[in-house]
């Protein structure tokens, strides 16, 4: 196993769905998945806000990312693709700080 391959890495997701048959369970419905990858942020607010140790923050972002991936099989799209492609587009953004902080957008003014 390559941990760094994502063909494994979206195999091994696929094996989590087909293991507990999300096609067929409601798993992979859209609307229900949201749901689900609202709550994983909530976790990871909660890490943040509560002060715990980094490992429960990498945990809950984990749970977050594998939601985002199974997300990708559901629906079947390329998340690869769509990240290499993203990449290159916000890499020609301009960044501003708006408020404090860094902001790369699209800035239309
Ligand atoms: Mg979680």
């Amino acid at each position: 196993m390559n941990p760094d391959s994502w063909t494994e890495m979206l195999a091994a997701v696929q094996a989590f769905h087909d293991k507990h048959d999300f096609k067929n369970t409601g798993g992979e419905e859209l609307k229900y998945r949201i749901a689900l990858m609202a709550e994983e942020l909530g976790e990871i607010s909660a890490c943040v806000t509560k002060g715990k140790p980094v490992e429960a923050l990498g945990e809950e972002c984990a749970d977050l990312f594998i939601l985002l991936m199974g997300t990708a099989i559901a629906a079947n799209f390329d998340l690869n693709r769509h990240f290499w492609d993203k990449m290159e587009k916000i890499m020609q953004r301009e960044s501003r700080m708006v408020d404090g902080h860094i902001r790369v957008s699209e800035f239309r003014d």
